[in-house]
């Protein structure tokens, strides 16, 4: 079955072909040539998911899926949340985005967090979501360097190490991202 990842982000991509294997073709926007970047312009998760997913799915007429995701940091009532990728300015800089974080926890014990991820799957014009979430805390500072985005400085709960400590199955078997993965395949395989 061929699905169009609505996504310029070659980690996400990566993440999520290492997850679903041989058994879907999964092409991305640059295999449409579409290197603009895709319009975010609402509140809330599902609304942006929604809004990619849509504006791919008119334009080429192709099935497709795009996520959304935020970190909501608890002490920080839920920021950066919808606002993660431009956090510290619109040019959407991960390593400013960290040191903002970074510098608004300080002297903050409560270090709870949760990454948030939202799937909008357009199949055949109807529109379906899925939901995954991971929990844990934000590190004092960067470790590791796998992954990309806020990896450095998130423990997932229930582990010693950051998502960028851990290899890309690793991530893949408890993250955020991989558990909308995990509820958008089961959708696709009863639907097939
Ligand atoms: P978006 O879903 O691409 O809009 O991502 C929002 C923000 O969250 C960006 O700054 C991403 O780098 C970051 N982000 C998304 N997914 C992950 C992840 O799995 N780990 C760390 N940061 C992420």
């Amino acid at each position: 079955m061929k699905i169009c990842f609505a996504t310029n982000n070659k980690n996400k991509l990566r993440e999520i072909k290492e997850k679903l294997g041989k058994a879907y073709d999964i092409i991305s926007l640059s295999d449409l040539n579409h290197s603009e970047e895709l319009p975010e312009t609402h509140d809330t998760l599902e609304e942006n998911s929604i809004e990619k997913a849509r504006y791919i799915f008119d334009l080429y007429q192709i099935n497709c899926f795009a996520d959304d995701t935020g970190l909501l940091v608890e002490a920080l009532n839920g920021e950066p949340g919808v606002n993660s990728a431009r956090y510290a300015g619109p040019d959407k800089n991960s390593e400013e985005n960290i040191k903002l974080l970074l510098k608004n926890l300080e002297g903050i014990t409560n270090r709870s967090a949760k990454f948030i991820t939202v799937i909008t799957l357009i199949s055949e014009g109807k529109i379906y979501q899925f939901t995954g979430e991971i929990k844990g805390t934000i590190t004092n500072r960067q470790v590791g360097v796998s992954g990309f985005g806020y990896d450095p400085i998130f423990i997932p709960e229930g582990w010693q190490k950051t998502f960028a400590e851990l290899d890309l199955r690793e991530k893949n078997k408890i993250s955020h991202r991989s558990k909308a993965v995990d509820k958008l395949v089961e959708f696709l395989n009863k639907s097939l």
